[in-house]
C-alpha cells in the first residue's frame, strides 16, 4: 500500500470523556462493521471493561475510508487505555502511531488524565487534533473548553473539530481531519523488516497473538522472524488485521498494523515495545526506549478454602498467558495457607485481575492487604525489596528503608481545593505547585505511593463530589521512618493483616484498623481482644463481646421460609469467611480494614 494512503492514530481522552463512543461512531460510518454485527463499544472486548467502562488493553482496528479528494484511505485506530495503572501501555502504544485526536467532553473541560495522555501523545511526536464531544449537552461550553485547551495544553485548539458521538453530528469532518491533518507514516519498504511489539494476547483458539507496527521493510505469511529482546524465533503462521474481526492478509509493509500469530507459548515470551525483525539479514538497531512494565503493587491471593489451590495456580497461570504485568510467586502464610503473592500495576490492575479469577474461574478468593515494594537498605550494605511485610526482617539488621514516591497531578474545582489539601496533607503529601486551568485549580503532590494504593482515589472523588481528576508517575525512592504494624486477633498474629506504616501516623493507623476490625469480626461465643502492635508494643487495641449468634431468633417461628432463607444466607456469609485460631475472619476484612475515613 502506498504510505500516503495510510493513517495511524490513538484517541487520547479522560475517561467517560466518550473515547470509545467516538470509536464506535467511526467503525459504524465507515461501514467498517456490518450494521446488524455493531454492538456498543465494540473495542472494549472483555466484560469487566464493558461493565466498569473503562478500556484495559489496547486494541485496534483498520478502517477504510473513501476520502473527499476521491482517494480510498486506511485508518488504523490504536485503542489506548485510559486509567493512570496502564500508562506505561499508553506510551508504547503512542509509539506506534503518528497522530491523535484528542478528545475533550465539551461539559467538562481538560481533566488530569486529559494532561497525561496528551503529554504521552506529545512525547511520541503525535500530530494532534482536538475534537470537543458531547457538543449536544446543554452544558456543552465548547469556546471556554478551546480556550483552557490552548491556555493548560498550549495547543491551537481554533480548528477543534465539534462534534457529538453520541449522535454522529462532527463525525465526516473527524474522518476528514484525520487525512488532511494527520501525516502520514514514513518507512522503507527495501530495508531489512522492523517492526514494533505493540500488544500482545493469548487467544484459546490460535495461541498467542502479537500486534505489530511495521516501520520498515514487509512481513509475509511463512517468514522466520526474531524478537530482538529475548533473540526468540518464530515462523509466522498467519498474518492478518483487526476489522476488528481478523481477516488474513498477505503481507504488512511500512505503516501498517496487524496480527500474527506462530506457536508462541506464552504472552511472557512477546515483550511489549520489542523490535521485531527477520532471522536472516535483520535490521542492526532495535528501536529506542524499551522497558517492561513492572508491577508497583503486591498482595497475596489466597483461596477462602484450601482445597481450591490448584484452581487458583490454573486460573492464574492462564491469566498470565494473556497479561505479562501481571506477576506471581507462591506463597505461604501461617494464617491463610497456601497462595500467591501477586504483582499489579496498580490498585485497578489488581481489582481488574481479581475480578477476572472469581468471576471468569468462578473462585472466592482472600486478598491481603495491598502493599507497595519497598527498598530494605541492610546493615551489611545489601539492598533487599520487600514486598511482603509479612518478610520483614528483624530490624536491628536495617539501616534504612525507601519507599516509592510519586508525583501527582490532581484537577479539581475550586470549592473543593481546600478538602483535597487537607487529603494530600493528611497522606503526608508534599505540596509542589499550585496553579489555574481556568476555573480549576491544579495541584501537583510528591506523595508516598504506599499512602494511594489502598483508598486514594475513593477519598479523592468522595471529598470532591467527583469533580477532582487524578494522574501519577512515580517519581522515586526516598528514606523515611517505615514501621511494621502487626495486628493480632485473639492474641494471634494475623500476618495477612501486617502493613507497613510510617512511625508518627503508626498510633492513627492502629487505632483505626483495630475499631474498623471491630466491626468486621462478627461476635463469637467468647470474648475476643484485637490489637495493633509494633515490635512487641501494643499501640491499639478492642474487644469485641462474646454474644451468642442466632439469626433467626427474631423470625418468631411462624414463617419458615424466610427462616430457611436467613440460614442459607448466613451459610453463604460463612463461605468467605476464614479461621484464625479459634476466630473466623470475613474475607472483605482484609481490604476494608485499610481503608480509612
Ligand atoms: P470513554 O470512557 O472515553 O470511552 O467514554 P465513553 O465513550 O464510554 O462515553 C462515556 C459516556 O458518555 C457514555 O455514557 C456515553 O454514552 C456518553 N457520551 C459519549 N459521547 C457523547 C455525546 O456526544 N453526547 C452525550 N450526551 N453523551 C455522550
Ligand atoms: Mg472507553
Amino acid at each position: 500500500i502506498d504510505l500516503e494512503l495510510i493513517r495511524n492514530f490513538s484517541i487520547v481522552a479522560h475517561i467517560d470523556h466518550g473515547k470509545s463512543t467516538l470509536a464506535d461512531r467511526l467503525i459504524q460510518m465507515t461501514g467498517t462493521v456490518a450494521e446488524r454485527d455493531m454492538k456498543a463499544q465494540m473495542l472494549d472486548s472483555m466484560d469487566i471493561e464493558r461493565e466498569r467502562g473503562i478500556t484495559i488493553k489496547a486494541n485496534s482496528v483498520r478502517i477504510e475510508y473513501p476520502a473527499k479528494d476521491g482517494k480510498r484511505y486506511i485508518l488504523n485506530l490504536i485503542d489506548t487505555p485510559g486509567h493512570v495503572d496502564f500508562a506505561y501501555e499508553v506510551s508504547r502504544s503512542m509509539r506506534a502511531v503518528e497522530g491523535s485526536l484528542l478528545v475533550v467532553d465539551a461539559s467538562q473541560g481538560v481533566e488530569a488524565q486529559t494532561l497525561a495522555n496528551v503529554y504521552h501523545a506529545l512525547d511520541a511526536g503525535h500530530e494532534i487534533v482536538p475534537v470537543l464531544n458531547k457538543i449536544d449537552l446543554p452544558a456543552a461550553e465548547p469556546e471556554r473548553v478551546k480556550q483552557q485547551i490552548e491556555d493548560v495544553i498550549g495547543l491551537d485548539a481554533s480548528d477543534a473539530v465539534m462534534i457529538s458521538a453520541k449522535s454522529g453530528i462532527g463525525i465526516p469532518e473527524v474522518l476528514e481531519a484525520i487525512v488532511t491533518r494527520l501525516p502520514a507514516p514514513k518507512g522503507d519498504r527495501n530495508a531489512p523488516l522492523k517492526a514494533m511489539l505493540v500488544d500482545s494476547w493469548y487467544d484459546s483458539y490460535l495461541g498467542v497473538v502479537v500486534m505489530i507496527r511495521v516501520i520498515d521493510g514487509v512481513v509475509r505469511k511463512g517468514d522466520r522472524i526474531k524478537m530482538m529482546q529475548t533473540n526468540a524465533v518464530y515462523g509466522v503462521d498467519k498474518l492478518a488485521v483487526l476489522k476488528p474481526q481478523m481477516v488474513d492478509i498477505a503481507e504488512l509493509g511500512p505503516g501498517e498494523i496487524g496480527i500474527w500469530t506462530g506457536s508462541i507459548k506464552q504472552v511472557r515470551d512477546t515483550r511489549v515495545g520489542d523490535t521485531i525483525t527477520s532471522e536472516k539479514k535483520g535490521c542492526e538497531t532495535p528501536l529506542p526506549g524499551f522497558k517492561p512494565a513492572q508491577p508497583v503493587v503486591f498482595c497475596g491471593l489466597f483461596p477462602v478454602d484450601a482445597n481450591d489451590f490448584d484452581d487458583l495456580r490454573d486460573a492464574i497461570e492462564k491469566l498470565q498467558l494473556n497479561d505479562a504485568s501481571f506477576s506471581s510467586e507462591m506463597e505461604t502464610s501461617a494464617a491463610l495457607g497456601f497462595g500467591f503473592r501477586c504483582g499489579f500495576l496498580g490498585l485497578l490492575h489488581l481489582e481488574v485481575i481479581r475480578d477476572r479469577l472469581e468471576r471468569e474461574y468462578d473462585l472466592d478468593l482472600i486478598t491481603t492487604a495491598p502493599s507497595v515494594v519497598f527498598h530494605l537498605h541492610m546493615k551489611d550494605g545489601e539492598v533487599r525489596d520487600l514486598h511482603n511485610p509479612a518478610d520483614m526482617p528483624d530490624l536491628t539488621l536495617i539501616d534504612h528503608i525507601d519507599e516509592p514516591r510519586i508525583k501527582a497531578t490532581i484537577l479539581v474545582p475550586d470549592e473543593y481545593l481546600g478538602d483535597v489539601l487537607k487529603l494530600c496533607q493528611d497522606r503526608r503529601g508534599i505540596q509542589m505547585d499550585l496553579s489555574y486551568a481556568g476555573p480549576r485549580a491544579m495541584v501537583v503532590y510528591d506523595l508516598p505511593l504506599a499512602e494511594v494504593v489502598f483508598d486514594f482515589y475513593d477519598r479523592l472523588k468522595s471529598v470532591s463530589k467527583g469533580y477532582a481528576s487524578f494522574d501519577y508517575v512515580i517519581s522515586e525512592y526516598r528514606e523515611d521512618h517505615l514501621v511494621k504494624m502487626s495486628i493480632l486477633v485473639n492474641d494471634e498474629p494475623v500476618d495477612a493483616l501486617s502493613m507497613m506504616v510510617h512511625r508518627d501516623r503508626a498510633d492513627m493507623r492502629g487505632r483505626a484498623m483495630v475499631e474498623k476490625l471491630k466491626d468486621l469480626i462478627p461476635r463469637h461465643m467468647f470474648k475476643i481482644p484485637i490489637q495493633a502492635a509494633i515490635g512487641g508494643r501494643v499501640i491499639a487495641r478492642e474487644t469485641l463481646s462474646a454474644m451468642r449468634k442466632d439469626v433467626t431468633a427474631k423470625c418468631y417461628g411462624g414463617d419458615a421460609s424466610r427462616k430457611k432463607k436467613l440460614l442459607e444466607k448466613q451459610k453463604a456469609g460463612k463461605k468467605r469467611m476464614r479461621q484464625f485460631g479459634k476466630v473466623e475472619i470475613p474475607q472483605e476484612a482484609f481490604i476494608s480494614a485499610l481503608k480509612m475515613d
